[in-house]
């Protein structure tokens, strides 16, 4: 099975997950802004048993959701970018793209929140686009 690798900025943290991700998506709501300093979070959905941390001992910040749920995030403690998020609802997690060697070929499957996203963003054409929550993630109102 395929193997994909990927590593945060200073190299201390790394991770693998193996076979292809279930989903992927830009998540533009408040807290994924401000993880990011941008618009939004773009996240690969990889199944909780295919991932795994290979290297380094992650930070983890648990958030309470506007649904009320938690979502574990994982973060080098050394250099601070976000590698991953486990919402405790789900049986994936969404591993930052971008930390993923290669993954800025990889392309979102999904926008999500982009009720909340800043005005001067820009929503890639042809993609399922959800107000807040895919109705797969539960009815979030
Ligand atoms: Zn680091
Ligand atoms: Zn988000």
């Amino acid at each position: 099975m395929q193997t994909s690798t990927g590593k945060c900025d200073c190299g201390e943290v790394e991770f693998a997950f193996t076979g292809d991700p279930i989903n992927s998506s830009f998540c533009y709501c408040y807290s994924c802004q401000l993880r990011t300093n941008s618009d939004k979070w773009f996240g690969v959905w990889v199944p909780k048993e295919n991932f795994k941390f290979t290297q380094g001992e992650p930070s983890t910040f648990t958030r309470i959701g506007d649904s009320g749920n938690r979502v574990e995030y994982t973060f080098c403690g050394n250099c601070g970018v976000t590698l991953a998020g486990f919402p405790e609802l789900t049986d994936f997690y969404s591993v930052a793209a971008m930390a993923i060697e290669n993954g800025s070929e990889l392309s979102p499957g999904m926008l999500m929140y982009t009720a909340h996203a800043p005005e001067w963003a820009t929503f890639p054409e042809g993609i399922p686009k959800f107000d807040l929550l895919p109705p797969s993630l539960g009815d979030n109102s």
